[in-house]
């Protein structure tokens, strides 16, 4: 196949560029590399089966030749991220899945796109079945992350139903692994980068909220089944071992290690989902998928990866 993967810079997008390549397809890898990196595929470079393209998907996307999927992964991702860029992050999810759909739609292409565990919001149902409605603020600083994926999906259903594109909807659990951005603000790597500091790891609140953490090749693994299976209904992936923040910073200090502790710190961000755990039972049954990599061993690839950037 000859795939398009906006965001194709980004951690997620560049994971999936190299696992598409060595299952023989051709990946065209597009990003405006506001949060991306082109290092996260420079060891792509030169090869005559990857091309990048330096391009917002806010704009009209042109692709020369015939394509056969689309996977739409360009967002800023991180809550930090998100709120320094709230605009672009709602015209990405926006006006860029309009545009991201239109061209598969043009070139008979299926469709995937990346969504997120951010549409159930703070969520009232645990865990998080894709049945669930969400419980979102549209107008709280998380807002512009959370409705710009709710429209992003309520499209690419529009896509499938009105004009028939062959469409995937993934909604994507906490992931953690190499190329995560050091400084994107989020958990792992703030964790991972103050242990290797040997700096006191900061919790903000009490700790007590939670989250399931996916390693990222088991994440890629799930969207290739995904991708290659005929559901157009959303489909949860994601870790279902679910950790309070404060369990987790325990886990970091022991295996780095570091003995420097945690500080507990303010909430930094209105609106911390209090709690979040995939029910993963749809991809178990659907794409015969579940998460293989224990935290522990993900986190170790994940901190030799930051070992040399901290
Ligand atoms: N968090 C924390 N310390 C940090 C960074 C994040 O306690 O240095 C908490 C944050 O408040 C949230 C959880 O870790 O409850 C996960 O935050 P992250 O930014 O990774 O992403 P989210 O899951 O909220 O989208």
């Amino acid at each position: 196949m000859r795939i398009l993967i906006t965001g194709g810079a980004g951690f997620i997008g560049s994971h999936l560029c190299d696992r598409l390549l060595a299952e023989g397809h051709t990946v065209i890898a597009m990003d405006n590399l506001i949060t991306g990196s082109t290092a996260n595929l420079q060891h792509l470079a030169g090869r005559d089966d990857f091309t990048f393209v330096k391009h917002n998907v806010t704009n009209y996307i042109y692709i020369e030749g015939s394509l056969d999927a689309v996977l739409h992964f360009a967002s800023p991702a991180s809550p930090i991220d998100y709120l320094q860029l709230p605009i672009p992050t709602l015209k990405v999810g926006s006006v860029g899945s309009l545009n991201s759909l239109g061209l598969a739609k043009a070139k008979g292409a299926r469709y995937l796109l990346a969504s997120t565990s951010e549409i159930y919001g703070d969520p009232l149902e645990h865990p998080q079945k894709e049945t669930y409605w969400g419980n979102v603020d549209p107008v709280g600083p998380r807002g512009v992350y959370d409705e710009a994926k709710r429209f992003a999906e309520a499209m690419t259903m529009a896509y499938h139903r009105f004009h028939g594109v062959d469409t995937r909807i993934v909604r994507i659990f906490n992931t953690y692994g190499p190329r995560m951005r050091l400084n994107d603000g989020r958990v792992v790597p703030n964790f991972v980068a103050q242990a290797l500091r040997g700096e006191p790891l900061t919790v903000y609140g009490d700790g007590a909220q939670t989250r399931s953490f996916c390693y990222v090749s088991d994440l890629v693994d799930g969207i290739v089944r995904l991708l290659g299976s005929g559901e157009h209904d959303p489909v949860n992936l994601g870790n279902p071992r679910e950790l309070t923040v404060l369990e987790f910073a325990k886990v970091i200090n022991r295996i780095t290690p570091n003995t420097a502790g945690i500080v507990f710190e303010p909430k930094r961000i209105q609106g911390d989902p209090q709690q979040r755990q995939p029910d993963i039972t749809r991809a178990r049954q659907i794409l015969g998928w579940e998460p293989k990599v224990p935290l522990e061993a993900g986190l170790q690839q994940t901190i030799e990866y930051f070992r040399g950037r901290v």
